[in-house]
């Protein structure tokens, strides 16, 4: 027998920086928010070790307890704050309809998605392993970029993102070692000459990764291999970078919610957190392939929310 169908005001859907502060908002402008966590509970920040960026923390905090400070923010304006994950959504009437688990529905007058995105990974072994254990894989150089000043890194691919991330890395480190796949760059041309008039970059192209090597959980290098050659090389560094893309978690409202060639959710209406979807609003990385900084993320998520409020008002809720 299926459950009792829920009514809520405000769904949001996603626990990262967008959603809890769309839910810190929400819920004081007495929306009564309910958060579904997701898969992850509290997003890719709790994959990073330290955050240095997010103005307040003077001293720096980790991901993890940052996450659980939002958290409890959220929750200290009564933010009901919920297990599980969304699987299904039909979004094709006024009632916007959704389901946890092909379970419980709900029926929300509003849903603020901030779903995210996830760092995509080269799914190595040893990268897996230096990565759970924080000892020097990381897939943001803006985040984590500073903890290898004055040391030498390596980051692998050739988008813009990668370009944009070894620039960044020149500045901090004393040598960067680019590892691209292919003969060449999938950036912009800009992007790709600006890397390659960087001094202390140096580009290997042809080049993948075979392992990521490391001593007691701290990477110390990364061994690669010229896929033309087939010659094999060690490269020294502490700190080993994967730029090679993101996955917009978005893939659940592909049928009502217009997306762009890379799954990321098209705004409206630039400047707002409207979708194409009367109530439905989103905010944070699912978004934006360009910032994915948590700082935004909750600068959207405040958007998201303030937008749920006058479209409720609007309607007379
Ligand atoms: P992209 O998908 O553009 O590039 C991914 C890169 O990673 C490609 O060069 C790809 O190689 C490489 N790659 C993928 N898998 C592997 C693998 N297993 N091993 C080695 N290399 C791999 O992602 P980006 O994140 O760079 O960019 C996403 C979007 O965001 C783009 O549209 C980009 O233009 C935009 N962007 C814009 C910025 C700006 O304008 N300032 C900044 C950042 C992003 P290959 O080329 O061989 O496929």
């Amino acid at each position: 027998m299926s459950e009792e169908i829920e009514k809520v005001k405000c769904l949001i859907i996603g626990s990262g920086p967008a959603g809890y502060t769309a839910a810190i908002y929400a819920a004081r402008a007495n929306m009564a928010p309910v958060l579904y966590q997701g898969m992850q509970p509290g997003g890719q920040l709790t994959t990073t070790n330290e955050v240095e960026n997010f103005p307040g923390y003077q001293d720096g905090v980790t991901g993890p307890e940052m996450m659980m400070q939002l958290e409890a923010q959220a929750k200290r304006f009564d933010t009901d704050v919920r297990n599980g994950w969304v699987t299904k959504v039909d979004f094709s009437g006024p009632v916007h309809k959704v389901w946890i688990e092909d379970k419980k529905e709900i029926h929300a007058d509003t849903i603020i998605i901030s779903t995210g995105a996830s760092a995509r990974y080269l799914g190595l072994e040893s990268e897996q392993k230096y990565l759970k254990a924080g000892g020097g894989v990381s897939a943001c150089a803006v985040c984590d970029g500073f903890f290898y000043r004055g040391q030498e890194t390596v980051i692998v691919g050739a988008g813009d993102s990668a370009c944009e991330e070894a620039h960044y890395l020149s500045n901090i480190c004393t040598k960067v070692t680019m590892l691209v796949r292919r003969d060449e760059f999938r950036a912009s041309k800009i992007m790709a000459e600006r890397v390659k008039n960087t001094a202390n970059i140096e580009i290997l192209f042809n080049t993948e990764t075979e392992e990521v090597l490391g001593e007691n959980d701290l990477v110390t290098g990364a061994r690669v291999k010229n896929n033309v050659t087939g010659e094999i090389k060690e490269i020294p560094c502490t700190g080993f970078f994967v730029a090679i893309g993101h996955n917009p978690n978005t893939e659940i409202f592909k049928p009502y919610v217009n997306l762009d060639d890379a799954g990321y959710i098209e705004y409206a209406e630039p400047g707002t957190a409207k979708t194409n979807v009367e109530g439905v609003f989103v905010s944070g990385d699912a978004a934006d392939k360009t910032y994915r900084q948590a700082i935004t993320a909750a600068g959207t998520g405040c958007m998201a929310a303030l937008e749920a409020e006058r479209y409720l008002a609007a309607k007379g809720h």
